[in-house]
């Protein structure tokens, strides 16, 4: 028996995490798009540390830089003091990032997390607006502090606060009603001074809700919300924590739909490596804290920042873009053959780039295929609401081979719980 068996987990840690309960067994290692557990079983990672391991499991290039800075004895925690690493990325990101994109965003380090970029976008547009509510979306996730949480369109994660919380308005996301877009609903509430609302400050979205459903908005769609953002004179926030560095094809999830938001929230995979990283970039204009008003002990990681440069350069041409939007249009064509050929599923295709899922009918259905993967060596997570939709969330590194082996699991799953 391993040292290190699941009854471990069970005998000390909380039910808190217990998400990741969905993958009953002790992991010991994991190399690109592979994970080897305790007893050397073999997975296919189709979840990718939900989003935060696009260039796989201890990816080469990474390795041997933080190798080598540990070797040299270099500073790992430095708070807010200006370090080579910090330093180094800060122009690195300008250089590759935001210069070619004409994008003049200044960049804060907020925490580590994605809770805390989101936090901070949302202390911003108040201050900068003396406004105080927020509009967010239907089955939206932002994050588990009270502020992030009160823009969570999830009932269930909200309970998690025990009380109510205040200040968020829910609209209806592009879609939530079949084949309906909430545009017009939306500007027709904020136009109306009978619908009760104080004129918010921000309103936050993603552009793909990872767990809320692999839930894509129509570009169309996110331009006419930059729109109402203009015409009302609201901040733009777009949390890209989950959809951007690259998941669905292009740096930033939004690029392709030509909107600038007023702030937007980095964090998951833009520490490269799996470590703990997040960026706030703010327009110029709205950079208005005074130093100390927003700080925290870890945002001075440097580890981070070594991996986060290096994960730049997959940015440096095209060429790692025109392979994700290859490896996204494998999985799409699978998505729908899976429709296609198991009807009884009665499942719909939800997602963009290579963050795609199968919305079961039943959730109990999407669940159960996500154990017989689990079992047959994939790790696949469900999303949504009830945990209806199947995702499938592989590094944006894998390779043919592993995109392969995946779906033949996935498909091999699905056949086991259809007969
Ligand atoms: N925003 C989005 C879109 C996310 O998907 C997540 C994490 N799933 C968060 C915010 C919160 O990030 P973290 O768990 O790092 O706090």
């Amino acid at each position: 028996k391993p040292v290190i068996a699941m009854d471990v987990f069970e005998q000390y840690e909380s039910k808190v995490r217990s998400y990741s309960r969905s993958f009953p067994t002790v992991f010991k290692k994991a190399k690109g798009h592979t994970l080897w557990d305790v007893n050397d079983k073999e997975y296919i990672d189709f979840f990718a540390g939900a989003g935060a391991l696009n260039y796989g499991h201890n990816n080469d290039k990474m390795k041997n830089l933080l190798i080598k800075y540990l070797e040299e004895d270099a500073i790992t925690h430095s708070l807010d003091m200006a370090t080579v690493a910090r330093g180094e990325f800060l122009k690195k990101f300008d250089e590759v990032i935001l210069k070619p994109r004409n994008l003049d965003y200044k960049v804060m380090f907020p925490g580590p997390t994605g809770t805390n970029t989101v936090e901070s976008a949302l202390k911003i547009a108040r201050k900068v607006t003396g406004r105080n509510t927020v509009i967010s979306f239907t089955n939206g996730f932002h994050g588990m502090t009270i502020g992030s949480l009160s823009v969570t369109g999830n009932a269930s994660k909200r309970g998690g606060a025990g009380i109510p919380l205040n200040n968020s308005v829910f609209m209806p996301f592009d879609n939530y009603v079949e084949n309906t877009s909430s545009i017009e609903y939306i500007e027709a509430f904020l136009e109306n001074s009978s619908s009760g609302v104080d004129l918010p400050a921000a309103m936050i979205l993603e552009t793909v809700q990872g767990e809320g459903g692999i839930n894509a908005a129509s570009y169309d769609w996110l331009r006419n919300m930059e729109k109402i953002c203009r015409k009302f004179d609201i901040l733009l926030i777009v949390d890209d924590v989950q959809a951007g560095c690259g998941r669905t094809g292009t740096f930033f999830s939004f690029e392709p739909a030509g909107i600038t938001p007023d702030i937007v929230c980095l964090s998951k995979s833009i520490g490269g490596y799996g470590l703990p990283m997040a960026l706030t970039l703010i327009k110029s204009e709205y950079d208005i804290w005074a130093p100390g008003e927003h700080n925290g002990t870890f945002r001075g990681n440097n580890l981070a920042f070594i991996a986060a440069t290096e994960a730049l350069t997959y940015w440096e041409t095209n060429k790692f873009s025109q392979e994700i939007s290859k490896k996204a249009e494998m999985m799409s064509s699978f998505v729908d053959f899976i429709i296609h050929e198991y009807s009884e599923l009665n499942a719909t295709k939800r997602g963009r780039g290579l963050m795609q899922g199968v919305a079961c009918e039943k959730a109990e259905i999407s669940e159960r295929i996500c154990e017989e993967a689990f079992k047959r060596g994939l790790l696949m997570e469900t999303s949504g609401p009830e945990g209806e939709v199947f995702k499938f969330l592989p590094p944006l590194t894998i390779d043919q081979a592993g995109l392969e082996k995946g779906f033949q699991i996935v498909e091999d799953s699905i056949k086991s719980v259809l007969n």
